[in-house]
């Protein structure tokens, strides 16, 4: 039955995704047409190389910022490296058009992989810094490096390859790469690597947590994005037959990154209008030349004006218009049961840490703590406010790297692998605040949380999909498969976090105050979802102050204060510790039999 149904809504989704392919391609086939066909000054095939050489570009801006949230103002500059290869390569050393392409695009994706490197230490406002940086070196080279460069005066007479001689046919060549391109970049979105940017953009420290390596990720959405330029730059030199330094500098770079938010960064259509618009609008408004600087005010507020108005670009307000007359998609049900291989029951050890300590400075917020959690069951970590809960958590998943001790996941010690690597091993977690990726619907949430990797589902895109629904269906959230996670309740939101960590198939769950925050009901649903999950017999380690939750579920407490761990043991004995009572409890707890 599960499978008839799942069948059902591919089959649903497939013919619109086979038209809009369809009618893509027409699109492109009637531009090329017309490129050719339609006789054209010489104005206007400048104009729409231009268009469309940038429009490469800008492709690579909606990869590095749109997908995965890095800024990027260096795109000229790679830009500049694929137009100077085609440009140098083919007067100088006498190259194929082609082989100066490859080459001129590898040694930009060599560089955007080595800008991308630099977001290991760097975020933000220092990674902006570090592109322009790169971005100016890059014009330095091009303008001081005579003998190579031909410095200010540039390259000149730069041939094509024969068959594309003619303009309007070369035109109509870089319209097909452009579509090709932004086809590309269009799925890349629901690939696993486009998810995982996506995660990274919107929540890093999740998108570690949930098994992604997130540097890599980001060192290929630069590569990816440099590429993009690389390519974009080749063809604009072939299209001009001359590259000069001012045509790859700081200013273009800013250029670039305007056209992309214009547009809109989510979606390589948005960049597309915002190239188009961005070159056609100071050509509507030449008549204003006459009167010096009127032209520019009108440029700049009209800019100002549709980022202000439109937040997500041109193609972003479009797309909500669009949104409003969308028919509602039936929510499929998967079926089936959720597998967790994670669970069993007994005296085997899960996790052994050993002298656990976190020392920030002078504060020990973790001091040398013990911890045995067997498989099976519920392992509660309780504790006053501060008393080193969360860090204990964010060291056992890596978050923070251990001031001392050993961490010990089925047998293999990770005390010192990243986040990632411990996800892989076996580990997952939820947040005390949480750390959902929130323009992403739940589906794409799970989904991430299932393709981890080594994961089960390995690269089988049904297994993948039923996988993630069966971790929603679990939570009681199929139906809200594909809404955004954003318009969540909070309770809600708890449970997708709950499903994303199942889907990973975890030996051992890490749950930091997952009744934080929740109203009563919603507390009862979690406390249900608590018990399924360890009847499946799922090893869960849990912080919570709700002592009843505690005394219900967990078999096990390990209870912290000042860092240090002050009583451990069956649950029963531990509440009725004197040191826990005084420390932690106030008054003796009301334990039910
Ligand atoms: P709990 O989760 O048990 O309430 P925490 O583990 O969040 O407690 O905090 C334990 C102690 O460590 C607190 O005193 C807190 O202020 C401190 N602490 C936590 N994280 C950091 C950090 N990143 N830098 C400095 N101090 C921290
Ligand atoms: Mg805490």
């Amino acid at each position: 039955m599960s499978t008839t149904e799942t069948t059902a809504t591919t089959g649903d989704i497939r013919p619109r995704l086979r038209w809009g392919v369809l009618a893509f391609v027409l699109l492109v086939l009637a531009a090329m047409a017309l490129a050719i066909v339609v006789p054209k000054t010489g104005y206007v095939l400048n104009i729409s190389l231009q268009a469309t050489t940038y429009a490469t570009a800008v492709l690579g801006l909606t990869i590095v910022l749109g997908l995965c949230g890095q800024i990027n103002l260096a795109q000229a500059a790679f830009f500049g490296l694929g137009a100077y290869a085609v440009g140098i390569g083919q007067t100088e050393y006498g190259l194929n058009f082609w082989v100066c392409l490859l080459i001129g695009t590898s040694m930009a994706a060599g560089f955007g992989a080595l800008l991308g490197a630099s977001t290991l230490r760097l975020g933000g406002h220092y990674l902006a810094m570090v592109t322009i940086s790169f971005q100016q070196i890059v014009t330095l080279v091009l303008i001081n490096w005579i003998p190579v460069t031909k410095g200010p005066d540039g390259v000149r007479a730069i041939p094509r390859p024969g068959f594309l001689a003619d303009g309007s046919t070369y035109l109509a060549f870089c319209i097909a790469m452009l579509a090709g391109l932004g086809y590309l970049v269009w799925r890349l979105r629901d690939t696993k690597l486009g998810r995982a940017m996506r995660a990274v953009r919107d929540n890093e420290l999740a998108a570690g947590v949930a098994g992604i390596d997130v540097y890599r990720t980001k060192v290929t959405a630069f590569a990816l994005s440099a590429i993009l330029g690389g390519i974009g730059g080749g063809l604009f030199a072939g299209g001009f037959a001359y590259v000069s330094p001012d045509q790859f500098s700081f200013a273009e770079s800013v250029v670039f990154l305007t056209m992309v938010l214009l547009g809109g960064v989510a979606s390589p259509i948005g960049a597309v209008i915002g190239t188009g618009l961005l070159i056609l609008i100071p050509e509507w408004l030449r008549f204003l030349k006459s009167i010096p600087g009127l032209y520019l005010a009108i440029y700049g507020a009209a800019v100002i004006l549709i980022v202000l108005f439109m937040p997500d670009g041109i193609w972003g307000y479009l797309r909500s218009q669009l949104d409003r007359f969308k028919r509602a998609v039936l929510p499929s049900r998967s079926g089936a049961a959720l597998q967790m291989s994670g669970g069993g029951e007994g005296a085997e050890t899960v996790m052994e840490v050993r002298g656990l300590s976190k020392h920030f400075g002078g504060l020990k917020a973790v001091d040398e703590v013990d911890l045995t959690i067997k498989r099976g069951g519920v392992h509660a970590l309780i504790g006053p406010n501060g008393s080193g809960k969360t860090t204990t958590l964010n060291v056992l998943s890596g978050l923070y790297r251990a001031t001392a001790g050993t961490v010990e996941l089925n047998g293999q010690d990770i005390t010192d692998l990243p986040p990632h690597a411990r996800t892989k091993a076996g580990l997952g977690r939820t947040f005390q605040n949480i750390r959902l990726w929130r323009s992403m619907t739940a589906l794409e949430n799970v989904m991430v949380g299932a393709e981890r990797p080594g994961s089960a589902v390995g690269n089988d895109p049904a297994a993948l999909l039923a996988r993630a629904r069966a971790a929603l269906a679990f939570v009681d959230l199929e139906e809200r498969a594909d809404e955004v996670v954003a318009n969540f309740s909070y309770g809600h939101q708890r449970a997708v976090e709950i499903a994303r960590a199942l889907a990973a198939d975890p030996v051992l769950l890490l749950l930091d105050e997952p009744g934080a925050g929740l109203n009563s009901s919603e507390k009862v649903e979690l406390r249900n979802l608590l018990k399924r999950i360890s009847a499946r017999g799922l090893t869960i380690l849990i912080i919570d102050h709700d002592m009843t939750l505690v005394s219900e579920v967990a078999q096990h407490i390990t209870v912290l204060n000042f860092g240090r761990r002050i009583a451990d043991g069956y649950s029963a004995d531990v509440l009725k510790h004197p040191d826990v009572i005084a420390a932690y409890l106030g008054t003796a707890p009301d334990v039910p039999a």
